[in-house]
């Protein structure tokens, strides 16, 4: 605390989010309340540098279907950074500009699942991100949970209700002319009809 205003603490939930599904939004709520959070601020990425060879939709897409997917709640909010960044999405710009944003009196904790925690040493500036942030990793059906090697006391594990679903997995059912409901926000099925998403070439 600094002039006597009290710290916020603010969650991160960066993703894709080609579709947003029922398996970040119980991630993010999970974790806001662990934590106590006064806001989770979902980012889309702009270009996914780990997913330069795949397609993936246009950001204003997921830009809209992360602004319908949590409208509904008050703490959750989206964030365009990312969207408006040139370049390929780096977490490590995604936080240096939120905490510029919001300085001095934040605490960041940025949400990952996992799969995305097992990857995390090798992203960009890895020994900076630690500095600006806790981070906190969710189990996921199908992916071992475990601190892949972070600096003493950076990194929380937490275990949430099990939702096996992933965004592959939404996009491949719309292919296929199977259902999505109940994996994804009713909005969501909605915009993706509605937008001609996902739908085979
Ligand atoms: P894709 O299959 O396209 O990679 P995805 O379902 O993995 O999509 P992303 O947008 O890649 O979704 O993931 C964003 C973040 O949400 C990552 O940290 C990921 O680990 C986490 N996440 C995604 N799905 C789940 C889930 N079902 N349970 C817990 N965490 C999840
Ligand atoms: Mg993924």
């Amino acid at each position: 605390m600094r002039n006597g205003a009290p710290t916020r603490r603010l969650g991160i939930m960066g993703g894709t989010f080609d579709p947003i599904h029922h398996g970040h939004l119980v991630a993010a709520s999970e974790v806001a309340h662990h934590f106590d959070l006064d806001e989770v601020v979902f980012v889309p990425t702009g270009r996914p540098w780990q997913k330069a060879d795949k397609i993936v939709s246009a950001v204003e897409d997921r830009y809209l279907m992360t602004v319908i997917a949590t409208a509904s709640n008050p703490r959750f909010s989206v964030s365009r950074i990312d969207v408006e960044r040139p370049g390929p999405t780096f977490t490590i710009d995604t936080l240096r500009e939120i905490a510029a944003l919001y300085e001095p009196d934040v605490e960041l904790y940025f949400i990952t699942g996992a799969d995305a925690l097992a990857q995390i040493l090798s992203w960009r500036d890895v020994d900076e991100l630690f500095t600006m942030a806790h981070f906190v990793g969710c189990t996921r059906p199908g992916h071992v949970l475990h601190d892949p090697g972070l600096p003493e006391g950076k990194v929380s594990l937490i275990e949430i209700p099990a939702l096996a679903i992933s965004s592959s997995e939404c996009r491949e059912r719309v292919a296929g002319g199977e259902p999505i409901w109940y994996l994804v926000p009713d909005g969501i099925v909605q915009y993706i009809n509605k937008r001609g998403l996902y739908r085979a070439s």
